[in-house]
């Protein structure tokens, strides 16, 4: 018998190619009449041409967002907010500069609007990750919810097939979980399996021809509706292993997704037969943690921790990090079979 709650994240997408022409009017929807534009340094291009088109509504740009949303660069960020006298951001980028757009929202309440170059799924959480003095922290409220998504595939043109590639499996990542989330419910089941579908049947594609507009569009809409599903339901032991790991040895944040994944799924497996089902069919292959993993293969991204910078010695301690304060989980964390599940994914073998 079907027995759950469902909670669903007001947003407005606007999923269109060609879309970037819309948002001076979802600027003035939201009744922006002087609004920031935010992007890291080597998108500032693409945050220009947004400032373009609002016209008299931008109070120009701020091309400063990094990685891992540091509290000085928001702070910065802040103090021209107020001298221009901001009333809405627009983030252009992925989940970095998504992330200081959201650290924004979250101190001043001013609207967002987003426009994700990525597949990270950022834009349609309620989530936000900020580091101060070397320390990650997250929280989740509604405050930093974007209002208006503009989903433009043409921008994601230029995303490197390298980070298409391992973008794209993070956002599978989210999908995966929430099959199994303990909070799982029956529509957000359905956009995980449809989003797994759509990505793992898209990526190929752009990695033989990252011009093909209709698989980069497969994947833009597949990255939605997997961030849909991070957004609404809670997240596991992947998404904890690699918090752990990449907070600990600074590993870049979707190339540690696309490693650790099929581990994670194959230690989860016995515990998961519902999601396990769903995901062999999605993905066309009877093991699915192999058929993640010969994906990653397929499309030349990293399959090993220690290919990530990651030390051999570090994977005690990440067992230790990941046992401590543990997520919920479908299966009890065994240690020895997490050391197991690390050493593994540092190694580059497949899941066992
Ligand atoms: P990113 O935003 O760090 O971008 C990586 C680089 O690619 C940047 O230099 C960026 O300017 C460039 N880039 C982005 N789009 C491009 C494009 N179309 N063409 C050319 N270059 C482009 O990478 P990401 O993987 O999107 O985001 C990772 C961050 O997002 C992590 O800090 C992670 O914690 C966070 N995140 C947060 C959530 C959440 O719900 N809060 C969800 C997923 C990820």
């Amino acid at each position: 018998m079907r027995d759950f709650i469902y909670t669903a994240n007001p947003a407005r997408i606007v999923f269109r190619p060609g879309a970037l022409s819309s948002v001076q009017e979802e600027a003035q929807r939201l009744g922006m009449k002087r609004a920031l534009v935010l992007s890291t340094p080597q998108q500032a291009g693409s945050a220009e041409a947004v400032a373009d088109i609002l016209g008299p509504l931008s109070a120009g740009i701020f091309s400063g967002a990094t990685m891992h949303t540091p509290v000085s660069v928001t702070d910065t960020a802040l103090t021209v907010v107020a001298e221009r006298r901001v009333d809405g951001v627009i983030a252009i980028g992925g989940g970095s500069t998504i992330g200081l757009g959201k650290a924004l929202a979250l101190r001043t309440d001013l609207p967002q609007i987003v426009i994700p170059t990525t597949y990270a799924g950022s834009e349609v959480t309620p989530i936000i990750g900020e580091t101060q003095d070397g320390i990650k922290k997250t929280q989740t409220t509604a405050k930093v919810l974007p209002e208006v998504v503009i989903y433009d595939v043409e921008l994601t043109l230029t995303l490197p097939v390298g980070l298409s590639a391992t973008s794209g499996m993070n956002a599978i990542a989210h999908a995966v979980e929430a099959l199994y989330a303990k909070d799982r419910n029956p529509i957000v089941s359905m956009m995980a399996i449809d989003g797994v579908r759509s990505i793992a049947r898209g990526l190929p594609a752009i990695a033989r021809d990252p011009g093909d507009i209709e698989a980069r569009s497969d994947v833009q809409y597949g990255a939605w509706l997997c961030g849909t599903c991070l957004g609404a339901v809670g997240m596991a032991l992947h998404h904890k292993l690699c918090h752990t790991l990449g907070g600990t040895f600074d590993l870049p944040h979707a190339e540690t997704h696309t490693v650790v994944l099929p581990h994670a799924l194959r230690y989860n497996a016995s515990a998961a037969p519902e999601a396990m089902a769903a995901l062999a069919d999605a993905l066309g292959h009877p093991d699915p943690a192999i058929a993640l993993f010969d994906l990653a293969g397929t499309l030349g991204a990293p399959r090993a921790l220690w290919d990530l910078g990651m030390p051999e010695a570090g994977i005690d301690r990440a067992t230790d990090l990941a046992l401590a304060n543990p997520y919920w989980n479908p299966r009890p964390l065994e240690r020895e079979a997490i050391r197991a599940l690390i050493a593994a994914a540092w190694a580059g073998e497949p899941p066992a």
